[in-house]
């Protein structure tokens, strides 16, 4: 766990979010600042800054995230209509929280 990082804080209990799936390495809570009706936020429990720093045994991590990604459509109801997965790399690619972590929007 990241000290100052809002994310680690969410994942561990430690802030408050509008929680909607957990286990025991993934979070999935509703995005403070929805851009879409639905907008998620598929979140490790590990600190990883971005996916620049993700390493080979993050693998079966991040194929994870996805497979929650794909459950969490599904039970929000916006898979057959379709949806957005999203990850902002860096400063340049519109990432403001520096702790990994998936978008799922649907209008
Ligand atoms: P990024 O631009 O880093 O890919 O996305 C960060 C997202 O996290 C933004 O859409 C923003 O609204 C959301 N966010 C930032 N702080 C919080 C927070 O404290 N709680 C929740 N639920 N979402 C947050
Ligand atoms: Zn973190």
């Amino acid at each position: 766990m990241e000290k100052e990082c809002i994310f680690c804080d969410i994942a561990h209990g430690k802030a408050p979010c509008d929680l909607l799936f957990e286990n025991e390495r993934i979070v999935v809570f509703k995005d403070i600042k929805p851009h879409c009706p639905t907008h998620l936020l598929i979140v490790p429990k590990k600190h990883i800054r971005s996916v620049n720093d993700l390493a080979e045994e993050d693998s079966g991590l991040l194929a994870e995230l996805f497979y929650v990604a794909k459950e969490m459509a599904e039970k929000v109801g916006v898979d057959k209509k379709g949806y957005k997965l999203l990850f902002n790399v860096e400063k340049g690619g519109g990432q403001v929280i520096f702790h990994l972590h998936l978008h799922l929007l649907a209008k």
